[in-house]
Formats: C-alpha cells, structure tokens, sequence
C-alpha cells in the first residue's frame, strides 16, 4: 500500500462554488480554517496566515494594499475575520528604513500598531514582519510534523534540497521576528521561482498568487515531506524498537490514576493548583516503550510552539508494568520531581540574561512513563490536553527525524530566549486574572439530578471542573452535554456510579483521578426520599435509604477523603443533607434517620480530615420542588396529596408560605451554599452546617 491508500497524504479539501462566493477577505477566512481544520497541517494556535488586498482607505477614499494577517493569539481552524490584523502594507515596509540591527527587535513589534489600518483593535503578532515582508500576495505559515522533522534533522538543508529541488529553500533557525521578515524578503527576491521555504528547527513558509494556489502548494509541500519520510521509514523499526511491553489498557489507566493526584500534589504545592491529562494513544506508547526514549526525551522538542506549551524537556519515569505496581514508583516520585526542578533551575541560571523575566514554575510539564504513556500538567484542562497533544506532534517530528537523519532539539540558549522572551513575558501578564476555583476538581454525585446540576454549574462558573457521577445514564448524558455547551468540553467529564456499590465506586474516583489528575472538592448528594409510618416500614425501604444516603454518603467521603490525602492539597467534602437531619417529621423514619446519620459523619469526617486540611460542612436543603427529580415522582405525589394540593405551583406555594421567610428555594441557592463551602472564603470552616431553607425555626443549629 503506499501512502495516499494508507490515508497518509492530505486531501484537497478547496471548494470552488464555495470560494466562488466568498469575498478576498472571507476567503482568507476560508482558507485558514480549511488548513487549521487537520492538525496534520499545523498544530492548535500555531500557525498563521495571510493575504495582501485592496481595500478603500478610510482617511483618503483611494485604494490602498492591505496586509490582513493572523492577529496574536487564536486558532486558523476557528479564527473569524476578526482574529486577523490589518496593516497598510506601505507603512509597514517603511519600517525597515528605520531598522538598523536585531537589537531593536523588540522594539519593532511596538512600531506595527502605527501600521494599524481602519482602527482594527487585533493586536499583531511577532511573524507580522514574516508575512509582510514576503512580496507575494497569499502567504501559509504552518507547523507540519513531516516539514518539522525535516526541519529538525541535523542535515535539514540537504534533505529539503534532495525533496524540493529548487522549489523550496531552507533559512537556518533564527527567532521570529523583524530580522527573519527581512531574511525571508531577501530568499523571494533571489528565488523568483521558489514556492516556500522550510525555517530550520521550525516549520514552513509557502505562498501564491492566489488563494487557492496557495493552498494547494502548502498541502503538496507537505505531502511530498510525507512521502518522503514514508519511503525512508519502510522495513524500519522507530526508535530503536521496542524496550517495554505496553501494559493492558485498565492497567495503563490504573497506573495513571493512581500517580497523578501524588504529581499533582508534588507540583502544586507551593503554587496555583494544576490540573492533568493522560494519554496512552499508540503513538505515545511506541515512543516511552522504545529503546531511544533515554537519548532521545532530554535532547527536548524543536519547533517554539512545542517547547512554549510542553517545556524543554519531559521528565521521564522509570518503571516496568510487566514487573512493578504503581506503588513501586510512587516513594521515588519526590525525588524524581525534585531533581527534573534543579534542572530546570540550573538551565534558567547558565542562560538568564540580564533582563530576563524571573523564573517561571520549574516543573515538568510533560511526564512520560514506559508501558504506560504520558502525564501532562498545566494551570487549566484544556492547555494540560493541549501541551499532550503538542508532544505527541514532538514525538511525531522525532520519529521521522530519525528516520532519514539525526534528530536536533533546539539550542538551549535559543529555547531559554524564547521562554523567557520579554514579549512572551507581556502575554502572560496580560492574561486574565484566574477565577477563584481554577485547577480545582469537584466531584458530584447525583450530579445529573437537580441540585447536583446546578452545583456544578455554579462551581464551573467560578472555573472548577466537574465529575458528574450519577446512576442514570441517559440524564447522565444530557447532563454532560449541557455543561460542555456552556463551560467547553474539557471541563466536565462524567462516571457512572451506584454509590451504593463499593467496587464502582471506587472504580468513579479512579476514572476522576485519570479525568482531571486529582480532587478538591467532593459532593455527596445522590439521593432520593421516601416516606412511610414507622408500622409500615419495611425492612427493603429502611434498607433503601440506609444505602444510598447513609453508606452511599460514607463510601463516598471515603473515596474523596483517601485521595485527597494521598494528594497532600487539602480538600472540601460537603454534604447535602437535609433539614429532616436536623428535624424530625412524622411519616419518614427511614429517611429522617439516614440524613441524621450524614451529618454526624460529616463531623467525623472534619474530625479526621482537620490535620490533613480536608473539611467537611453540610448543606441542609429543605423543599426544593423545582428542578429536583425527586419531586417529579411518588414523593411530589404523596406530598401532593397530604396537602390536598392540585398542582406543582400549588404545593410550592405550601412549602413557601410554611418558610419563615416567605421564599421558594431552587436548586441554585442550594448550590451557593454549596459554592461557599468550596472556595477559599469557607476555608475557617469545617464541621458547620448551613440551612438552606427560606427559614425553619425547628431546624436552627444550636
Ligand atoms: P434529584 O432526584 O433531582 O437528584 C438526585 C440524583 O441522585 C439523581 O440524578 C439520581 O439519579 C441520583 N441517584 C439516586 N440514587 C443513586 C445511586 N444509588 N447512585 C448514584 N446516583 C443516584 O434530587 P435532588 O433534589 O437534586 O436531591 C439531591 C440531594 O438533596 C439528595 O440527597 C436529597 O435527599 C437532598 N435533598 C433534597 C431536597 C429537595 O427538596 N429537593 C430536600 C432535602 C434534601
């Protein structure tokens, strides 16, 4: 089979009755997304492109060049009209009248909003020069696998020759910015005939007359790379071959779920809480299982947007699935992390300059694991995924680098001077200041029912992210959907559970360990409620709310307590239990007496939890009837009818007029309490209940 049939080269995926229709301007649009919608072609924010159009000036009414051009930040896949930048091109090719050397870099990037045509508010980007300077009139800026493993080969300039010929050069690294744009200026003035350029250590410059055209070349100058490498790799094991057996998939989880809250832990100590990821994808696992995983991981990753996101080099862990346990490796893990800091430390002072930001996080980013795959940390899920997914491009480059050549990281001090960039260093301190639960965890039970959802929405709102364990499946489902619509994909995950079950249980903290790396905050409220006098309780009802609200809410603050210990962080447990905790009513000894029982276990909980800083507080709700499915079934019927009662609104009104304070609760007020005693503002708190009750004089806490 050769490489089309194996589904190896990209298709041209150019629409000409699309393109008909679209304006120059949205078919930049068009043609960014199209090559930003296969992370083949350039990986997530990496990449730019651009087009140099006609437009009416504003001040004059003439027709004047325009450089449209991907603003900073932003992704091509998704990015509208608005993520790009527009610079009258005359203004921006004048700058380089007043450039003298590389030491006003910098200072250039500044000079680009003088350029700003039609007051565009997108902040440029440092390859604005790159784009601009080029004098054609379409230009694709990508970040391929094969064209990076091309560009990092030791003897990247004699393979770009031997696949392109004259058709595509080759620039030696340099940093982007003013100095590059007028190097690449220089490469399309002596090559009139070339159609891109291969950057060392970096990616691919290719242009066109057209839109289209230019498309079609950025898509055959990959493929051809593709080809390439293919052909060489034929009969040949990558990277070395194999050292380690992969482990079975549960054990690969297992083994991820147990390390993660311990790194998390270890890293999050003295700084903001990071959340995790695990992937052991094929490509990954082939990679820490093979022989050249030890020579290859410290040389770190080559091209900037890589090394940015995953750090200059992962950690690597010992370890054998065929003959060690997770435990095995967990005693060496403080060192381990300890000695990848000092590294790190030791890199920053040998390359700091004088004006060097100061030193960000030293831990790893990337952790990989032989047998089992790869960890990555960061501040929030989705960059977590994202620095894995830039490894896994990493560890693609590195394969077909070493396939037909040596493969070359990036010199240390050109990687030190594009981490500690003082413009990097501006983007970061622009970015928004993170909301009060960023990196925390919270895990829900009955978390697709109605006080469980509208927990999680509010903790999500305050930038937490969600485990949703629940018995229901298919409201399981929606639930999740819903959350991801709102709050994005990466932040909500769901389990199923029966918390009366110790196994599956047990199974849901592990899945959540694997989800998101660790746990902050746990609540217990899968519940249900039920009513009968005493004489007609059965031993299957009393048993009934024994199980899901007594032993459903103690194995679950087990689970939570066990790993937020293990984790060394702290935690929150919180409890939803109920004024009938609190008070006595006629007609419900089962239920009564189980949510007695999870407030004094929420004490106990606090007792034992107080030295580790995990707390534990209950929320009492009492007659949340919207929302709550509870209400939706035999309870709201019985309710119904011992208050004589027609409709729903007209048991609410009982309910409310019986309030103290004349309101109705809803499951969002029960979820501010819930919020309380999740963040930081709570953090003297343990042991303590808050009723959310509109007001019950027999349940005041005394
Ligand atoms: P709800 O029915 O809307 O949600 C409860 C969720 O728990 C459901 O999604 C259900 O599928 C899940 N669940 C039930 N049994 C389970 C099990 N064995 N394993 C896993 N999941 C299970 O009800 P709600 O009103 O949101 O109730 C949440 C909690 O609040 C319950 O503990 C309830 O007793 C308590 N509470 C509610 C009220 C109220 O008026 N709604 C009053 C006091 C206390």
């Amino acid at each position: 089979m050769d490489v089309a049939e194996r589904g190896l080269l990209l298709e041209n995926r150019w629409d000409d009755a699309v393109a008909a229709s679209l304006s120059p301007e949205a078919l930049l649009v068009y043609r960014s997304n199209l090559l930003g919608s296969d992370k083949r072609i350039t990986n997530y924010g990496g990449g730019n492109t651009s087009s140099k159009l006609d437009e009416r000036d504003p001040l004059t009414g003439e027709t004047v060049k325009v450089l449209w051009v991907k603003g900073s930040g932003g992704d091509i896949g998704s990015m509208r009209l608005d993520g790009f930048a527009t610079l009258y091109m005359d203004k921006l090719i004048s700058l380089q009248a007043i450039y003298k050397s590389d030491a006003q870099e910098d200072e250039m990037v500044g000079l680009y909003n003088h350029c700003t045509f039609n007051l565009n508010p997108r902040a440029t980007s440092i390859d604005t020069a790159l784009h601009g300077f080029i004098d054609r009139p379409h230009v694709d800026h990508v970040h391929p696998d094969a064209i990076i493993a091309i560009a990092a080969s030791a003897d990247s300039r004699k393979l770009t020759q031997e696949i392109y010929g004259d058709t595509v050069g080759w620039v030696p690294w340099r940093r982007p910015g003013f100095e590059l744009g007028l190097w690449l200026k220089k490469f399309t003035e002596e090559n009139p005939k070339a159609r891109g350029l291969v950057l060392e250590a970096h990616g691919l410059f290719t242009w066109g007359d057209t839109q289209k055209e230019c498309y079609e070349t950025t898509l055959d100058v990959i493929n051809r790379a593709t080809e390439f490498l293919t052909k060489h790799s034929a009969g040949k094991s990558a990277f070395g071959g194999e050292r380690i057996k992969s482990a079975m998939p549960e054990k690969r989880r297992a083994v991820a779920a147990g390390l993660m809250p311990v790194i998390r832990g270890l890293i999050s100590k003295n700084g903001p809480f990071k959340l995790g990821h695990f992937d052991d994808s094929p490509e990954v696992l082939e990679f820490v299982g093979s022989r050249d995983l030890a020579t290859l991981a410290p040389l770190g990753t080559s091209c900037p947007d890589h090394f940015l996101r995953t750090k200059i080099a992962p950690l690597v862990l010992d370890f054998d699935p065929g003959t060690q346990e997770v435990a095995d490796l967990l005693p060496g893990l403080p060192e381990a992390l300890e000695t990848y800091r000092e590294g790190y430390a030791a890199y920053y002072n040998r390359c700091k300059r004088a004006n060097s930001p100061a030193m960000r996080d030293p831990n790893a980013v990337v952790y990989l694991i032989p047998g089992i795959g790869m960890l990555t940390f960061a501040a929030d899920k989705a960059t977590a995924r994202i620095a894995g997914e830039f490894y896994r491009n990493a560890i693609n480059v590195m394969r077909g680098a070493t396939t037909v050549s040596v493969y070359r990281g990036l010199p240390e001090q050109e990687a030190f001077d594009i981490e500690y960039w003082l413009l990097e260093e501006a983007k970061l301190q622009r970015m928004p200041k993170p909301r009060a639960l960023a990196g925390k965890v919270a895990f829900i039970t009955g978390g697709a029912g109605g006080i469980g959802m509208a927990s999680a929405r509010r903790l999500m709102q305050d930038g937490a992210c969600v485990v949703l364990c629940d018995i229901d499946r298919g409201v399981l489902e929606t639930s999740r959907g819903e959350l991801a619509k709102s709050f994005g994909a990466d932040a909500v995950s769901t389990v199923w559970a029966d918390v009366t079950k110790e196994d599956a249980l047990v199974a849901a903290f592990h899945e959540a360990a694997a989800a998101f790396g660790g746990l902050d905050i746990c609540v217990c409220n899968a519940g249900i409620a039920s009513a009968s006098p005493l004489e007609d309780t059965t031993l299957a009802i009393w048993q009934k709310n024994i199980d899901i609200l007594a032993t459903g809410y103690f194995l679950t603050s087990r689970e939570a307590f066990r790993t937020m210990k293990e984790q060394g962080l702290g935690g929150s447990i919180i409890m939803i239990a109920s004024k009938n905790a609190l008070v006595a009513s006629p007609g419900a000894a089962a239920y009564c007496t189980a949510k007695a029982s999870e407030l004094h276990l929420s004490r106990c909980v606090a007792l034992e939890g107080a030295p580790f800083g995990i707390r534990s507080n209950v929320v009492n709700p009492d007659a949340v009837l919207r929302g709550s499915r509870i209400w939706k079934g035999e309870w709201g019927e019985q309710r119904a009818a011992s208050y004589k009662t027609e409709s729903f609104d007209d048991l609410e009104a009982v309910y409310r007029e019986r309030s103290l304070l004349k309101r109705s609760v809803y499951p969002e007020d029960i979820a501010e309490g819930v919020a309380f005693f999740a963040s930081e503002i709570s953090s003297k708190s343990t042991g303590n209940i808050i009723n959310v009750d509109a007001g019950n004089a027999n349940a005041f806490t005394r």
